[in-house]
């Protein structure tokens, strides 16, 4: 559970404020997506929820604050998958490992090597383990930031762009994950993303920001031509075919 109360914050005091009061929920074992144009905060939400960026307001992860977790109890609550994967040059199998840092002391012990393992088996990497991450596919990639992400143990699970630079059938592979992680093992995941299409295919409740604040939450009926318009400033329809909603361009002009 996620619970974001009157979270404002600024990158330096001069500056001004990149979050303004944003409030939002997201239950256990539910999808949730921050939608919103470029520069709107989206990554900057994540970083306050990893406790990464300082911001006033309150965060509650599973009931607890933020403020009052350690980094160390913190990661054990809450993982990231990045954007952009900068891996150093290592094996799949240790750039996995890297995730356990937060549950083991100098060295890993004999836990945390079958928590790897299990991990690469279930996202189906365990034949790419000794291969070194930089020659990996994109796609390959994003899997292993997700293994990383997964063996840390934190059952809330943040995303940023987790699809933005893959194929189509890569973007499904990672989505099918993220619904099995959370329908089957009761994650609870946040996605940024900006294709409005996936957003509907995969979201079940939705927070779209502007300039920092929220303009509308709740379920998808929110990812709808007014909001879309007030957020992107452009004209959408939303259509509905086969029983899903999708946006397609072309809306009338003003
Ligand atoms: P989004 O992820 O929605 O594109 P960001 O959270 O990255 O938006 O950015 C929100 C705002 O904060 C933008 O105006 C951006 O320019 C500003 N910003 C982001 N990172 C920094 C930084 N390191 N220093 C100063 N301003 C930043
Ligand atoms: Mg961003």
């Amino acid at each position: 559970m996620i619970r974001v109360q009157g979270v404002s914050t600024r990158y330096g005091k001069k500056n001004p404020e990149v979050l303004k009061w944003v409030d939002f929920e997201l239950p256990e074992g539910c999808i949730g997506v921050l939608l919103g144009p470029n520069g709107s905060g989206k990554s900057t939400m994540l970083q306050c929820l990893l406790g990464l960026m300082k911001c006033e307001g309150e965060i509650i992860l599973d009931g607890v604050s933020l403020k009052d977790l350690s980094s160390r109890e913190r990661a054990k609550k809450i993982a990231y998958v990045p954007q952009t994967l900068s891996f150093a040059p290592s094996s799949v199998y240790d750039a996995v490992m890297i995730g356990r840092i937060p549950h083991f002391g100098l060295t890993p012990g004999d836990k945390d090597h079958e928590k790897v393992r299990e991990t690469l088996e279930e996202l189906g990497l365990s034949d790419l383990a000794a291969r070194n991450v930089l020659e990996l596919s994109g796609g390959e990639r994003q899997k292993v930031a997700i293994a990383r992400a997964l063996v840390q143990e934190a059952k809330i699970l943040v995303f940023d762009e987790p699809t933005s630079n893959l194929d189509i059938a890569a973007e499904q592979a990672i989505l099918s994950i993220v619904r099995k992680l959370c329908k089957e093992k009761g994650f609870t995941v946040l996605l940024t993303m900006h294709d409005l299409n996936l957003a509907l295919q995969v979201g079940e409740r939705f927070i779209l920001l502007k300039d920092g604040e929220v303009i509308s939450s709740g379920d998808d009926s929110i990812v709808n031509e007014d909001n879309i318009a007030s957020a992107f400033g452009v004209h959408v329809e939303r259509v509905h075919i086969n029983g899903k909603n999708f946006i397609v361009h072309g809306g009338k002009e003003e």
